[in-house]
């Protein structure tokens, strides 16, 4: 936090669309810029850091912490998923965050609800692949807070690569009001990126998990030393991974930063993405190669 910043003061605690609106109407009535953090709870270093570009940028910061149900597959971890509101409320107490933005699944999804994004086709590939509908759920519930919030700039992080990617492809597809600005990964020192997911990993597995971050600088190292064929650099992840204990790969891919198509030389700029599963856990993780590793995907 910077010392000359203002002093933090509580966050509104919202659970109503109707009450959400209403308080960005009047910030955005008083002349104030809104900036979201959409997120879905079990807050860490990496959800701050997203406030506290929105805090910097933006005169008022919503915080919303929802674990959306239409983003999960009916097998995947909807009910385990950690749901922290209280320690959350106390990690953003000393920020400056104007509203936290925490509904029910009933609010955002009322008897009859029936209206959902068909996602952008960026989506059909890596988690597409793996997760079908996950994108859907992840544009419909994000549009829903573009409109309660009408913020006017929407921070993301770069551990979701292919969200960000859609969801920027979905705002100006739909002429969106908003900005999509993407923020680097933060990275715990060993260099797991930082998750809400992390708390699930043994200790065990947690050693096995840093196989994701030094794949990745591995490949980095051996694309600015000049490999320029992807089989060269995508065998070399795998076996670090495998070497390591994992072998329930979803996805390991070199592709085309904007469109996600497999990359079929390292002359143009890749991006680097791993989805895999260590025991039960699901995580991912990616890199930009030959950019600086804190440098984020161009955003609008
Ligand atoms: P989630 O709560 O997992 O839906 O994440 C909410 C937002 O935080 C998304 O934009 C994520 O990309 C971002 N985020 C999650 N982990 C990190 C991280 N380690 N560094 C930066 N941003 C992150």
């Amino acid at each position: 936090m910077d010392e000359s910043s203002p002093a933090p003061r509580k966050p509104l605690l919202l659970h109503r669309c109707e009450q959400i609106q209403l308080h960005s109407h009047r910030a955005r009535l008083a002349g104030k810029t809104v900036g979201l953090v959409a997120t879905m709870g079990a807050l860490h270093e990496g959800h701050l850091s997203l406030v506290e570009a929105s805090q910097h940028e933006c005169e008022v910061t919503i915080v919303s912490i929802f674990v959306n149900p239409t983003q999960f597959a009916a097998h995947e971890d909807l009910n385990k998923y950690p749901r922290t509101l209280d320690s959350d409320l106390e990690k953003l107490s000393p920020y400056q965050v104007d509203a936290v933005f925490a509904p029910s699944a009933e609010e955002m999804y009322p008897p009859g609800f029936s209206t959902y994004i068909q996602p952008p086709a960026c989506a059909n590939r890596w988690e597409g692949e793996f997760r079908p509908d996950h994108f859907r759920g992840v544009c419909t519930v994000v549009l829903k807070l573009f409109n309660v919030t009408q913020a006017d700039v929407a921070y993301f992080g770069q551990k979701d690569y292919q969200q960000a990617l859609v969801l920027r492809r979905m705002t100006e597809d739909l002429n969106v009001p908003v900005r999509i600005q993407v923020c680097p990964i933060i990275r715990d020192a060993d260099g797991l990126a930082l998750s809400s997911r992390n708390a699930f990993l043994s200790p065990e597995e947690r050693t096995q998990a840093l196989a994701l971050s030094r794949s990745l600088e591995q490949a980095e190292l051996r694309v600015s030393q000049g490999e320029q064929d992807p089989a060269v650099i995508l065998q070399l992840m795998q076996t670090t991974l495998q070497t390591a204990g994992i072998d329930q790969i979803d996805y390991l891919t070199l592709a085309n930063p904007e469109t996600l198509e497999p990359a079929t030389d390292l002359h143009q700029p890749v991006v680097a993405a791993i989805a895999c599963r260590i025991g039960n856990t699901r995580l991912i993780d990616n890199r930009l190669l030959g950019q600086p590793a804190a440098e984020p995907p161009a955003s609008e």
